[in-house]
């Protein structure tokens, strides 16, 4: 793992997530103040930044998300790996033309399972891609955006997560299964008082 030129950008989102976190019930980290609602966009640059150098060497060509979250962090790594971003749509994919591949996912946050939609015009077999998302918990959004990728033929290359919950262990069973899955804040457990870091 190449995380030394991440190190700057790690300590300025643990630094961000202490001062403006929220641990909710449910075990549901709150972070409307600079990821989820209001967009800290410097940091935002700063974080696809870290991904460019994280993944530098895995001939990435685009980068796969899941709306809506995960499109600030994946559009600033698409910006700093200069490569398209795909963002899975949620819901219906009835106006994509040339049909779509799709999967399902449990939401974490709202509970219930949805479906996810990319069209077949902008993923292919000759893909090598990098999922960035905002969280991971379960691995239940990955995973939904992994079978896409099969769907479609396209190599996983790695997945970047801004905030992972370890606790929950979606993380540590997709490594087991060989995915490579850089987190750059990786929290090993959480309260309303104090929240404790693994990096
Ligand atoms: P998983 O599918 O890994 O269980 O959960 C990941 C997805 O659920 C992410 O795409 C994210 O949107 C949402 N999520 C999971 N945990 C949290 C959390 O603690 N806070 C917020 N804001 N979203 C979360």
């Amino acid at each position: 793992m190449n995380m030394n030129g991440a190190k700057n950008c790690v300590d300025l989102l643990k630094d961000k997530i202490n001062r403006c976190g929220k641990v909710l019930g449910g075990n549901v980290l709150k972070v409307d103040g600079f990821l989820n609602h209001c967009v800290d966009i410097p940091l935002m640059a700063e974080i696809g930044r870290a991904f460019a150098k994280i993944f530098e060497n895995e001939d990435i060509n685009k980068i796969i998300t899941l709306e809506s979250s995960g499109i600030a962090p994946a559009a600033f790594s698409a910006m700093a790996m200069g490569v398209p971003m795909i963002f899975a749509k949620k819901g219906v994919a009835s106006n994509m033309s040339e049909g779509a591949y799709s999967s399902r996912a449990m939401s974490y946050t709202h509970g219930g399972m949805y479906d996810i939609f990319i069209s077949r015009e902008y993923l292919c077999g000759s893909d090598r891609a990098l999922i960035v998302d905002d969280f991971l918990a379960n691995g239940s959004a990955l995973r939904g955006l992994i079978g896409i990728c099969d769907q479609a033929g396209a190599r996983v290359a790695g997945c970047g997560i801004v905030i992972e919950k370890k606790f929950q262990g979606g993380g540590d069973s997709l490594r087991s299964e060989g995915y490579r899955i850089e987190s750059l804040a990786q929290i090993l457990s959480m309260d309303e008082h104090s929240i404790v870091y693994a990096n």
